[in-house]
């Protein structure tokens, strides 16, 4: 589609980034063009629309579109934070990193029980991070229905290991 054209123009592929042999995706000068971001919104809240009660981000840039999808489609969002930085009371969720460990946090209460959640993130990898943040949603009584995303690397097999949640995966970019 046209959208998938220009975004590919747009995203920035960085070499050796943040390591050697990583190749970065930079998204950031999708910013600089308000009416391509406007699009990209269109098309995610069009994948949501009337199927989720409220859009979990997971930090930090799956804010940038996460909470343009909740204005959109006129739900709550949930800020999904990397321990420490909410206030508490929080719930927590540890997750294995390829070395050592990490965990994500929603502030106690926000999420509320039988909600329809949609996970947005700007790129799914590896899929640790969203896994970790499915788990934290359903331990509060949720159920994950969506999963959305910029960009999904086909080769790093994150897909797989959402399988198991039965939501439905988008991401316009692969
Ligand atoms: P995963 O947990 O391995 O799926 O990694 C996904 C997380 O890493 C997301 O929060 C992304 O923002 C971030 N990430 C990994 N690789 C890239 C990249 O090439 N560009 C931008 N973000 C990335």
């Amino acid at each position: 589609s046209e959208l998938i054209k220009k975004l590919n123009e747009t995203i920035e592929n960085v070499p050796d980034f943040p390591i050697p042999g990583i190749q970065f995706k930079d998204i950031s000068p999708i910013f600089l063009n308000p009416k391509l971001y406007e699009d990209v919104i269109a098309e995610l809240a069009a994948f949501s629309k009337g199927k989720i009660d409220a859009v979990c981000g997971i930090e930090s840039r799956g804010y940038l579109f996460g909470i343009a999808i909740a204005v959109a489609l006129e739900v709550p969002f949930i800020l999904i934070r990397k321990q420490g930085k909410l206030p508490p009371p929080v719930i927590s969720e540890k997750y294995d990193l390829e070395y050592g460990s990490a965990e994500i946090e929603t502030r106690e209460g926000q999420i509320k029980k039988g909600q329809r959640i949609l996970i947005h993130d700007d790129l799914l990898a590896t899929g640790g991070t969203t896994e970790a943040a499915a788990k934290l949603i359903e331990k509060q009584g949720a159920t994950v229905s969506q999963f959305s995303f910029l960009i999904g690397l086909k080769d790093l097999k994150g897909e797989e290991k959402l399988k198991r949640f039965g939501a439905e995966v988008y991401h316009i970019l692969e």
